[in-house]
């Protein structure tokens, strides 16, 4: 499984964010009001809610790639957590009888 860790994911952040700018990509649905992301906020555990996170368009559990500028987009971490709420495919782990 892919990991967003270490000196690729890094640069891609960066990458991603010179491409777009500093915007949340939820723009009028951004849940903090103002789509301005503040890159100078430094990580926390939790991550402060306008942390600049990387949103996947097009989800990895539906082919998207982890480090895919066309479907990457910079995000607040606040709205893209929120995104996560709705259930996904999970892999099927055990036979299931249908
Ligand atoms: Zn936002």
């Amino acid at each position: 499984m892919a990991r967003r860790a270490g000196r690729p994911w890094r640069r891609f952040r960066r990458l991603v964010v010179e491409t777009y700018g500093p915007w949340c990509c939820f723009g009028s649905a951004c849940l903090l009001g103002d789509p301005f992301i503040d890159l100078s906020l430094p990580w926390s555990n939790p991550p402060p809610p306008g942390y600049y996170t990387v949103h996947h368009v097009v989800p990895l559990a539906h082919g998207g790639g982890l480090l895919d500028l066309d479907t990457a987009r910079p995000a607040h971490y606040r709205c893209n957590s929120s995104q996560q709420d709705r259930p996904m495919v999970m892999s099927r782990r055990s036979s299931t009888a249908w």
